[in-house]
């Protein structure tokens, strides 16, 4: 039988909106010791501005109209960003053939007009030659007919908590800090400094995710349990791989709380070290 503190435990958490799916994961929730995160949507808000379009062939407004509307169909934070940064209706019957390249970005048609958006590794797939860009964020390089187009810059910003949120963990006895993400790695180290994150692994595919994560469950000591925390849609096998799968609950996509044990209900990365503690005092009050 389960003991009634564990009850206590989970409803101790859900007054902190940490919402706790069964009561075996508060004990694996006491012996977290690696404790894993992806970046955008969990340490960053995902909501991203645009800083700078560069090379533009068609003018800056059309490359921005063109990104949007391959993005229409996508709910991935940076498509949303496009969307709201083009800031008008999007007429989706003029887009077609729609394919989002998970890790890579899209490619479309718009008015029967190829359009590619994505990263370099898109571009690179695509046997596309695109031009660096100096200005550091992350880049949305577009390709119109098979030709470069010129890219956009966007930036997103770090969650009001996050910093704590990495400070407490060490506080709680957590020995290790990663971040894993599919982003560039200028903006992946420099958010990781900026937060005190120990490791971080950039321009990953979600495959490479799951990989690392591995890798981290073989490396860590014995007893010593792996959280991993995300919140898209890519999250998933990760989230399930890990000995504990922690999501954010208002912006995260369904995939991703659907496949975690642990729910964030207000996205505030500071609630896993509460939740720690939370695990911690009921399981001693266990044994
Ligand atoms: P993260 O690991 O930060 O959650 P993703 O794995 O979703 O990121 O995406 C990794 C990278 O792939 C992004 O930083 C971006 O360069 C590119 N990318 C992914 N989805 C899109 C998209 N819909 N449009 C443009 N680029 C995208
Ligand atoms: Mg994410």
């Amino acid at each position: 039988s389960i003991p009634l503190s564990f009850f206590a435990g989970i409803g101790g958490a859900s007054k902190e909106g940490v919402l706790v799916k069964g009561s075996n994961y508060l004990e694996i929730l006491s012996q977290t010791k690696y404790v894993v995160f992806d970046k955008t949507g969990t340490m960053t808000k995902g909501v991203f501005e645009v800083n700078g379009i560069h090379h533009s062939t068609i003018g800056n407004e059309k490359l921005l109209e063109y990104a949007a509307f391959a993005e229409s169909a996508s709910s991935h934070p940076i498509s949303k960003s496009l969307q709201r940064a083009y800031g008008r209706e999007i007429d989706r019957t003029r887009v077609s053939d729609i394919q989002e390249i998970s890790g890579n970005g899209v490619t479309a048609k718009v008015d029967g007009i190829e359009v590619a958006a994505g990263n370099d590794k898109l571009m690179k797939h695509l046997n596309i030659l695109y031009q660096d860009c100096h200005q550091t964020g992350t880049i949305i390089h577009m390709a119109i007919n098979g030709k470069y187009a010129g890219h956009i810059v966007i930036s997103d910003i770090i969650k009001p908590h996050s910093k704590a949120a990495i400070a407490e963990l060490k506080k709680a006895g957590v020995d290790k800090t990663v971040m894993l993400t599919g982003d560039a790695k200028k903006v992946a180290n420099q958010v990781a400094a900026s937060l005190g994150i120990d490791e971080v692994y950039s321009e990953l595919l979600p495959a490479d995710k799951v990989e690392k994560v591995e890798e981290l469950l073989r490396v860590k000591p014995g007893k010593a349990k792996l959280a991993f925390v995300g919140d898209g849609i890519n999250d998933a096998p990760v989230l399930s791989r890990a000995d504990i799968g922690i999501a954010m609950g208002a912006m995260g996509s369904d995939a991703a709380i659907e496949a975690a044990d642990i729910v964030l209900m207000d996205d505030d990365p500071i609630k896993i070290a509460k939740a720690i503690k939370i695990s911690r005092k009921c399981l001693r009050i266990v044994y």
